[in-house]
């Protein structure tokens, strides 16, 4: 198959890259290098079924696929809110133009949203009926809302134009090549910790998030795209770590001595995050295998790696 996997230079998207490339499927990675990374899809560069396209998904394409992974967008807070119009642009217009391609060449599209679209969320666990708690004039905003139009066209294209989707929530998820100033909290840790300076802590730590290890959320990817099932679906490792604990782990693993500190809390900050799910498990048979442990171990290992060089 041809597969489009817009951000594809990306974190996630360049993990995403190297099962399809294993299965044998010819892939086309579009990405305008704003928080993505070369060296992430290098090794495939020169490959006969891999090319690269440097393109802004807020401009049209035209391009012939059977399926479309649709990633692109910045995810760290930081990145997101660098540009809030931009990211706004790169969620609506993007996400437009990437659905408009799908309806023309008839392909699947696959768009990764977030479990962001729950806001700073007043059911726990969050599972995929809950309608959110989001700030729409917030700092969040332009991420969160744009994923929840991204969403909506998504529907509108499939019950206006018969295109074929499906729609994934994904939870905090961490790994090897994430960004040395990518800004969220597991990267901005280990950094931290390998470089000798304190972990910052935002806030008092007591706020939770439930990590996943990014092979898990590949399958997941993949095993969603290739079923019956249009989503809504979460995507998580229902594991919930408060922050403080999450910062204690890695100081452990890293550098005991390091020194925690106590940042302000950014605004809208959720207290709480954890998937349920129960949607991914009955229809994908899906549940994650990573214990965080063993994914902080692979991640470090990155990190130092990369820090050397
Ligand atoms: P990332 O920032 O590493 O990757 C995003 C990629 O999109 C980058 O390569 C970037 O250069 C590219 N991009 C951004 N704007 C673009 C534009 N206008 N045109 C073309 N390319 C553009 O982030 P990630 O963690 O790999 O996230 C990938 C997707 O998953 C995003 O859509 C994000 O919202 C979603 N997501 C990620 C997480 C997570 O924990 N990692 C959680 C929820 C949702
Ligand atoms: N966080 C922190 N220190 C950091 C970076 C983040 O305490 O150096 C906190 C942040 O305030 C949030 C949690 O860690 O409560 C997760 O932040 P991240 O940016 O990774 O993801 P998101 O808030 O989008 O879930």
């Amino acid at each position: 198959m041809r597969i489009l996997v817009t951000g594809g230079a990306g974190f996630i998207g360049s993990h995403l890259i190297d099962r399809l490339m294993e299965q044998g499927h010819e892939v086309l990675c579009l990405d305008n290098f704003y928080t993505g990374d070369k060296r992430n899809i290098l090794k495939w560069i020169g490959h006969p079924y891999f090319e690269l396209v440097r393109h802004d998904i807020t401009e049209p394409i035209r391009l012939e696929v059977d399926q479309i992974y649709h990633l692109a967008c910045p995810a760290s807070p930081v990145h997101y809110q660098f540009n809030p119009v931009k990211t706004i642009k790169t969620n609506v217009l993007g996400t437009l133009y990437m659905l408009g391609l799908a309806k023309r060449v008839k392909a699947r599209f696959f768009l990764a949203s977030t479990s962001e679209v729950y806001g700073d969320p007043d059911v726990h666990p969050q599972h995929e009926e809950y309608r959110g708690n989001v700030n729409c004039t917030g700092l969040r905003a332009c991420y969160d809302e744009g994923k929840r139009v991204a969403e909506t066209l998504a529907f509108e294209y499939h019950r206006e134009h018969g295109v074929d989707i499906r729609v994934v929530r994904i939870f905090n998820t961490y790994g090897p090549r994430m960004l040395e100033n990518d800004g969220r909290v597991v990267s901005n840790f280990i950094v931290q910790a390998l470089r000798g300076e304190p972990l910052t802590i935002y806030g008092d730590g007591s706020q939770t998030r439930s990590f996943c290890y990014v092979s898990d959320l590949v399958e997941g990817f993949i095993r969603l795209m290739n079923s019956d099932f249009i989503g809504p679906m979460n995507l998580g490792n229902p594991g919930e770590y408060t922050i403080l604990e999450l910062a204690e782990i890695i100081q452990g693993m890293i550098n005991p001595t390091a020194e925690l500190i106590f940042n302000p809390l950014p605004e809208d900050d959720p207290k709480k995050r954890q998937p349920d799910i129960t949607r991914a498990k009955t229809y994908l048979g899906w549940e994650p295998t990573v214990p965080l442990f063993e994914g902080l171990e692979l991640t470090i290992k990155d990190f130092r790696d990369r820090l050397k060089s």
